[in-house]
């Protein structure tokens, strides 16, 4: 990875992140965006305002969380994208946020079923629920790093969503569509609930993915 590399996921970086707050992802200060470096990651800082946000402004980290001296403190959740990154070589892009349903279903304790074909964006056939841990530590990385385990995108209790991919542009629209789903379902809640689609209905859905390319 060369220098203009580097440059590039800052740019990268500073896009998602007031594309999200664009697209009603996130209010203020809450979300967090990071990408893969080759010995760490790149991560927004704690505090700043999408809008304001440029990619000087964007926080090296070393594999340990170590930044350089003149960084700005990097968000309080980066315990949680280097978790992932430790863990899951497919993942170069991590995306967190509070976007709205998928936070009304994280708080209410549930999991997103297969009621939609859609839900298969997050690898899986449902969307997990990681338990609830205290934000920014450690614990909550370990859980949020296994309720991913397998996927892409999990619900996080009573905190919001997160989701991991192989891109920024990737992880962003795979966190669009969990808060679409998270708002779709939430919906069929209030009218007696969705109807489910079985395994071999779902297995189908995973092999038009691989023939079409995901979500199209
Ligand atoms: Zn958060």
């Amino acid at each position: 990875m060369t220098s203009g590399d580097e440059l590039r996921l800052r740019d990268e970086i500073v896009e998602v992140s007031q594309a999200m707050a664009a697209r009603g992802l996130n209010r203020g200060t809450s979300g967090n965006v990071s990408a893969r470096l080759p010995d760490g990651l790149l991560v927004t800082p704690s505090g700043v305002v999408p809008e304001r946000l440029t990619a000087d402004a964007i926080v090296k980290l070393d594999a340990d969380g170590r930044a350089p001296v003149e960084a700005l403190k990097p968000s309080s959740e980066w315990r949680m994208h280097a978790g992932l990154y430790a863990r899951r070589p497919d993942m170069n892009a991590v995306v967190h946020c509070h976007s709205r349903h998928a936070t009304i279903l994280a708080c209410a304790g549930r999991p997103i079923p297969p009621f939609h074909y859609m839900v298969a964006v997050g690898g899986r056939s449902l969307i997990p629920l990681a338990p609830y841990r205290t934000f920014g530590t450690a614990a909550l990385a370990e859980a949020v790093a296994e309720a991913l385990d397998g996927g892409f995108a999990c619900l996080m209790a009573n905190h919001g969503q997160i989701v991991g991919a192989p891109t920024l542009t990737k992880a962003l629209a795979i966190a669009e569509e969990v808060e679409e789903q998270a708002a779709v379902y939430w919906g069929t809640l209030a009218i007696g609930g969705p109807q489910i689609l079985d395994d071999a209905q779902m297995a189908a859905v995973f092999a038009q993915f691989k023939g079409y390319g995901q979500g199209d």
